[in-house]
């Protein structure tokens, strides 16, 4: 069992979703697969945006037209017709769900589980339509919402994980799916045990694929990226940034404590916990080998766990 997480950018056009196409299907020939997707890039800035500005300041239609455009543009360029009409009726029917959120947005100032409610839209549209695309390429997908999965308390916007609960839920869940099929389920968010929405903060998506990894016993976590492996500062700002090849869990974790390696500052706990590699690889070089991220003394080559 391989679980494989891929990032907004990666999910948030057109040829990232291809690319993830040809990686899912070159993967379950050898594996059992788990999808975990972050909402399209820019989606989770647009409602961290909204939440910022003065409650009177958003425009709850013009919010959804955002969403619907952004989407559905997405949807146009990845699926083919009949797919495309069953996604925008589904992409309709969630936006329809969630427009009063958006209007209680603008009548007061959000509350902290109504927050988390509004943040958690962007995975809640991602994994349906990746999961589409998924079926129109002829790969048998489901999305699936992680609040069903990840029990938090009720720390909005920052929230702590159970994990024996948590644990117990993915294996019901687990105990359920067909051995076929791939299940993509929301990165980032999680339900505190009254079942309201979570979030597990910004980034939080690496995060919940590290814990369905645990959860799950999985051999492996592949985090796919639009850029070639960890590096040791974020390449888009710093050009002194090194890209790393290897590097041991507990290094990791502790780098990524501190605010290292651009991922959620807790990714790592799950994979140290159940000592599981982690395989970054970029979605638009799959051939190159990125980082691999491994237990201490673990001795698998790369060549082996990237096939
Ligand atoms: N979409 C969320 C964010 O942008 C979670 C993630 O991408 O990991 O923070
Ligand atoms: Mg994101």
């Amino acid at each position: 069992m391989k679980v494989l997480k891929f990032g907004g950018t990666s999910v948030g056009s057109a040829e990232g979703v291809a690319s993830l196409i040809t990686i899912v299907k070159t993967g379950r020939q050898h594996h059992q697969l788990v999808l975990v997707v972050s909402a399209l890039s820019g989606v989770t800035d647009a409602l961290a945006g909204w939440l910022a500005d003065a409650p009177a300041a958003v425009d709850p239609d013009a919010a959804l037209r955002h969403l619907y455009t952004r989407h559905h543009v997405l949807a146009s360029g990845v699926l083919r017709r009949p797919a495309l009409r069953r996604y925008e009726a589904q992409l309709q029917e969630m936006l329809a769900q969630y427009a009063p959120l958006l209007t209680q947005l603008s009548a007061r100032c959000p509350s902290a589980d109504l927050r988390d409610a509004v943040l958690a839209i962007g995975e809640r549209l991602s994994a349906p339509l990746v999961a589409a695309a998924l079926r129109d390429a002829g790969v048998p997908a489901a999305s699936q919402d992680a609040a069903a999965l990840v029990r938090t308390d009720s720390s909005f916007g920052h929230a702590v994980v159970d994990t024996s609960v948590t644990r117990q839920q993915v294996a019901d869940w687990r105990a359920r799916l067909s051995s076929d099929g791939v299940p993509v389920v929301t990165g980032f968010i999680g339900a505190d045990a009254e079942g309201r929405t979570t979030t597990l903060g910004r980034g939080g998506s690496d995060y919940s694929a590290a814990l369905l990894a645990q959860a799950l016993d999985a051999h492996l976590l592949e985090r796919w990226t639009d850029v070639r492996g960890l590096y040791t500062a974020d390449p888009a700002q710093d050009t002194t940034a090194q890209p790393i090849q290897q590097l041991d869990l507990p290094d990791a974790q502790a780098l990524a404590r501190s605010g290292h390696l651009g991922m959620h500052p807790q990714a790592f706990d799950p994979l140290v916990a159940g000592n599981i590699p982690l395989h970054v690889r970029c979605t638009r070089a799959p051939t190159e080998t990125g980082t691999l991220v491994v237990p201490v003394g673990f001795t698998q080559r790369i060549t082996s766990l990237a096939s």
